[in-house]
């Protein structure tokens, strides 16, 4: 160990959660350190992809609507420091069974908090994407202040943000365990000790391996999804071809094909104009399957998409024929769940000056801007400027 640190926070994991932590932090004028074992943004997480989806009308549980309502604005905030756009209001179309999870829960949701959310004639969903096929007896909403995020370029953003207020980076440098003290906590890496008063983990998949024996119930899940090329041949001919985003906004879709529970909805995104910087999603539709795949290990998943990976394709374009094209690529992802696939935002059930964030489940990353907030205020002993209490551990009799 050649050397000894010291920092007022110590944020272990840079991914969509641990880099707006450091940035929320360091424009306050707190010392934070981000430790991350790869040079991040990268694709071996949770986080890759080139972009995410934001919902407004959660249909998950309605609580997160205050959050994801404040994510928007601070990723906007985070758009002025930048320079640079990264969010697209470009709507979300949902479709549906009426009692599925999807629609009955947007409308409550939506019910909840008054949002703008339609409920959509067949032919007002021509109009919005006649490239999306529904059963007749489907129900179709579209959440109007749903979009697009540039996910990579807004870690990056969030990352240079921090950098120029002064937070400290120590990238390809593993966290091996934390210690607590009287005084604080011990972050020892594998070249370090750093010092601090405390530290939040946000190591994503990883994060059952930084916990040790503290089980959380947390389950790391393979995820495989693509960008295929619309197919010109295919019955929506006219439509098919790329739109600008800038000049006709596209929705983003997901689906729900029946009631009952753990069903998973399939997605798709517009493609993004070329000049974004999103080279995949300006070449093709990305599509994918929302749903728990087969568990792994961040260390033992095969990182390669195979062709077996690809058994939701069918089903998806039965509803989206345009996505029957050719796969332009395919990426493995992480999802870390938790029982039931909320997240856990909490205090470390051994260590009273160590903040855990994690089991964001696949749905987190809109959330990483409000998180980098509430996180921020945690780790300096404040409580969470929104209501997170159905995120704590409690919630599993266990805290
Ligand atoms: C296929 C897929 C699709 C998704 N779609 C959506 C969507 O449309 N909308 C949405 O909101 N969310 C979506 N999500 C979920 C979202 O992307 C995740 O919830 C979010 O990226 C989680 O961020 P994170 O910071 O927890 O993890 P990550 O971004 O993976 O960050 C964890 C970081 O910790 C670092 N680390 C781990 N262990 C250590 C250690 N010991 N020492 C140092 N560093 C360490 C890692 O290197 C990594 O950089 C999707 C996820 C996947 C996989």
């Amino acid at each position: 160990m050649s050397q000894d640190l010291s920092a007022d926070v110590v944020v272990v994991g840079v991914g969509a959660m641990g880099s707006a932590t450091c940035d929320v932090l360091a424009r306050s004028g707190v010392r934070v350190c981000g430790v991350d074992r790869h040079v991040p943004p990268h694709a071996l997480g949770s986080s890759g992809g080139e972009t995410r989806l934001l919902r407004k009308a959660y249909w998950e549980h309605p609580d997160y609507v205050p959050m994801v309502t404040r994510a928007i604005e601070a990723w906007r905030e985070l758009e002025e420091r930048a320079g640079s756009r990264l969010f697209f209001e470009t709507g979300c179309l949902y479709g549906g069974p009426a009692e599925c999870d999807l629609i009955a829960g947007s409308q409550r949701a939506a019910a909840a908090h008054g949002l703008d959310i339609d409920r959509l004639t067949r032919s007002e969903l021509a109009d919005q994407l006649p490239e999306l096929v529904l059963p007749r007896d489907f129900e179709v909403l579209l959440d109007r202040e749903a979009g697009v995020l540039l996910s990579t370029q807004a870690v990056e953003a969030m990352i240079a943000s921090a950098e120029g207020a002064g937070a400290l980076f120590r990238f390809d440098e593993t966290v091996i365990r934390i210690e607590s003290n009287q005084d604080g906590v011990t972050v020892v890496t594998d070249r370090v000790k750093i010092h601090a008063a405390h530290a939040v983990l946000t190591a994503g998949p990883w994060m059952a391996q930084l916990l040790g024996r503290v089980d959380l119930g947390l389950r790391v899940h393979r995820q495989v999804f693509s960008w295929v090329e619309p197919d010109r041949r295919g019955r929506s001919n006219e439509v098919a071809s790329p739109r600008s985003l800038s000049s006709q906004p596209v929705p983003a879709w997901l689906v729900e094909t029946q009631t009952g529970s753990n069903n998973g909805n399939y997605y798709g995104f517009p493609m993004m104009p070329s000049h974004l910087g999103c080279p995949l999603s300006a070449a093709g539709l990305k599509v994918g399957y929302h749903h728990p795949g087969a568990e792994t290990t961040p260390d033992s998943v095969d990182r390669q998409a195979r062709e077996a990976d690809h058994g939701w394709r069918k089903k998806l374009e039965s509803y989206f024929p345009v996505a029957s094209g050719r796969t332009i690529a395919s990426m493995v992802c992480l999802y870390t769940t938790t029982p039931d696939e909320q997240f856990i935002i909490d205090q470390h059930p051994e260590m009273a000056r160590v903040t855990v964030a994690c089991g964001f489940s696949g749905h987190g990353f809109k959330f990483a801007s409000v998180m980098g907030e509430i996180l921020g205020e945690l780790a300096v002993g404040n409580p969470s400027p929104l209501p997170i209490d159905f995120l704590g551990l409690q919630r599993f009799g266990s805290s």
